[in-house]
């Protein structure tokens, strides 16, 4: 873990993803016209937020439902957060921050309701059909087939350089059990913009959770102080300092700094690899052993030791656990029941129903409500009998 202020060194500039209309990783599926002042990856930013999927975000729970507090985060706000992270940190290693932002922006845009909850209740439902869910998949074919904004094509024609990596910024998917997958290089590692996804959310997540788990009086200061060496190494000198200070305003201190040393340390870190393995261009980036975007093995471990304790003090309490369980009950039963009988299914879904088979096209129903929209279909299957 490191402190220091000096400015950062940058990448080398040929690890940066070029964004010019005629590169590889701008080219799209239909061809359009290019614009006369925005670069590719702009386009789709913009695409991206003017979704319909992406504006749902607001309405789906990240970690709390809204039975907590308004305050919280939801996954549009989470969603946002990540990008603001992850351009911050793409600004500072040099690399392309449309291309970032835009997959910062799209990284969650394939979760069902109910958070992690809603995930996993959907892939057990569908695991009985002999399918499964998974929200990568998801978001890959939500800008390729449900969003329809175009008179051309269906889908948001994104990029293949945003496409790679709704894909594969978390996730390495083999080729021979994706064989659909194969123009997204699965043997390739995807460019650094995409592996420095998943890390701007561990980082927002992990500060973003620690500070509504204690407003939501599920977590306690000392506590975690005890137990997450990382809270604790930022959070006590500023309570020595300000002794007289609001308790909200000393932890909102400590998280801004934890943040803060998460993000420096991924920048060092990712730039001592990169520039160890003497690498100075995306084609070696996609060919290096492994991923270059990473925590150092101390920051690693403080990493790990914040994400457990989440785990267990927070996501695993009594209290969200119920909502869970209540979450996988609704998921499961409006399943069974869209998949048993289609016609209770609102008219208009029927091409699409003969298309992909009752309990895919369920699942993909159900993965793109909202929480509030899921609970009304909830309580409406309730009454229809
Ligand atoms: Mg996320």
């Amino acid at each position: 873990m490191t402190t220091t202020s000096t400015p950062l060194a940058r990448l080398p500039l040929g690890c940066r993803v070029r964004d010019g209309e005629r590169e590889p990783l701008a080219r799209r599926v239909h061809r359009e016209i290019t614009h006369p002042y925005r670069s590719g990856f702009q386009r789709d930013r913009a695409r991206i937020i003017h979704a319909r999927a992406f504006r749902r975000l607001a309405g789906k729970t990240q970690v709390f439902t809204d039975r907590f507090s308004d305050h919280f985060r939801s996954r549009l706000t989470h969603t946002m957060e990540v990008a603001q992270i992850a351009r911050t940190i793409a600004n500072a290693l040099g690399l392309n921050e449309d291309l970032t932002e835009s997959l910062a922006l799209v990284h969650d845009i394939g979760h069902p309701p109910f958070g992690h909850a809603g995930e996993h209740a959907l892939d057990e439902a569908l695991r009985q059909h002999g399918l499964s869910f998974d929200h990568n998949l998801h978001a890959l074919r939500i800008v390729e087939y449900f969003e329809q904004r175009y008179v051309g094509f269906r889908g948001l024609n994104l990029t293949l350089g945003v496409r790679e990596g709704i894909i594969k910024h978390s996730h390495d998917y083999s080729a021979a059990q994706h064989p659909e997958l194969a123009e997204y290089f699965l043997d390739q590692r995807p460019p650094l913009e995409a592996q420095l996804i998943d890390l701007a959310d561990e980082i927002a997540y992990l500060t973003a959770d620690l500070d509504d788990g204690m407003e939501a009086g599920i977590l306690r200061l000392d506590h975690v102080s005890e137990h997450v060496r990382i809270f604790e190494h930022f959070y006590v000198p500023v309570q020595k300092r300000y002794p007289e200070a609001a308790e909200k305003l000393v932890l909102n201190e400590a998280l801004k700094s934890m943040l803060n040393a998460l993000a420096g340390d991924l920048i060092e870190e990712t730039l001592r690899r990169v520039s160890s393995a003497g690498i100075t261009s995306l084609e070696e980036i996609r060919t290096a052993p492994g991923r270059l975007a990473a925590f150092s093995p101390e920051m690693e471990a403080q990493r790990m030791e914040a994400k457990s304790y989440l785990y267990e003090n927070l996501y695993h309490c009594e209290d969200l656990v119920r909502d869970q369980r209540e979450a996988a009950r609704i998921i499961q039963t409006l399943f069974d029941a869209w998949v048993a009988n289609p016609a209770l299914i609102p008219p208009g879904h029927e091409m699409d129903i003969a298309e992909q088979g009752p309990a895919r096209f369920v699942a993909d129903y159900i993965a793109g409500m909202t929480d509030k929209f899921i609970l009304k279909q909830h309580d409406l299957w309730q009454h229809s009998d």
